[in-house]
């Protein structure tokens, strides 16, 4: 069962008219959210982050947090399994084709579940390959925008060189991956690069950097340099499905010593725990 415009049905019902402007020029923001055992995590940071991306595309937010959270947990109910991916998406709407925004006009509300696919034990135990590129990115990374072409390019090298993921660079300095944020290890220490314009702010981020301060793992947030991503000696890979993931290879070379390191399996018992924790309270 789908969402679409005040309605719940089947995703074989739902339409939406051609000239919609996602559909027409990518004209609109998205937000992916996990649910465990049928709780939407981190909601509230996820919500503000989506009234972020809609303030930096001008559109007005069609619903207050309250309505978000009641279609939220209407969705969530009318769907299998308790672990899902609850993606939602606001186009600014449909009209005649012009780059200019349309007055007068409904925004498109869109949202799906997926079934929650966090990383197999196997990905956890051997580390997932990357490769390294440069970031062709616009300047407004921070908007977690639908039009993705860049993203979606960038991903496919990774595809396309047997990898999981693509890091990139932009000005000699690490920014994110194409669909996830990165860390870096080095000393001991972890390295994650400042929230800025050029990476979208993430939610499994912020949570990792709470984790680090309360386990009492050093951590800094700070440019993360070509040099030190290169040298580091553990790579770290988040997001909302893949949770906190090993890197264990770049640009066909080992991390560190080509297993996931100490940072990682202190890092991924405290995600574990915290997320059941909350869970739990919920
Ligand atoms: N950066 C990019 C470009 C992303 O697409 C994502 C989400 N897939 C992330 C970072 C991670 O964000 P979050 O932890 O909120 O899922």
């Amino acid at each position: 069962m789908i969402y679409l415009n005040g309605n719940f049905m089947p995703m074989e019902e739902a339409r939406i008219p051609v000239l919609d402007r996602g559909f027409i020029f990518g004209d609109g923001v998205y937000e992916v959210i996990p649910v465990y055992s049928r709780h939407p995590f981190r909601l509230e940071e996820h919500l503000s982050r989506l009234q972020h991306s809609l303030d930096g595309i001008r559109l007005d937010n069609p619903h207050s947090a309250g309505e978000w959270e009641e279609r939220i947990r209407r969705l969530v109910e009318l769907n299998e399994p308790e672990d899902q991916s609850v993606y939602l998406q606001i186009t600014r709407g449909v009209a005649k084709r012009d780059h200019a925004f349309p007055k007068g006009i409904e925004p498109t509300v869109f949202m799906m579940s997926n079934p929650l696919v966090t990383p197999s034990r196997e990905t956890l135990e051997k580390g997932v390959a990357t490769i390294s590129t440069a970031d062709n990115r616009w300047l407004r990374c921070d908007i977690k925008a639908t039009s993705l072409l860049p993203n979606v390019l960038l991903r496919q090298m990774a595809v396309d060189a047997g990898a999981a993921e693509t890091i990139l660079l932009r000005d000699g300095f690490l920014t994110e991956g194409a669909a996830s944020n990165i860390f870096a290890v080095k000393n001991g220490i972890l390295l994650a690069p400042p929230k800025d314009n050029l990476m979208l702010p993430g939610i499994t981020y912020d949570v990792v950097i709470e984790l680090a301060q309360s386990i009492g793992l050093p951590c800094e947030v700070r440019q993360v340099s070509e040099n030190e991503l290169f040298s580091a000696s553990e790579l770290l890979l988040t997001s909302s499905t893949k949770e906190v993931t090993p890197i264990t290879s770049l640009d066909g070379k080992p991390v560190g010593n080509g297993k996931p390191g100490p940072v990682f399996e202190k890092l991924h018992a405290a995600y574990q725990t915290f997320k059941h924790s909350v869970m739990r309270r919920a």
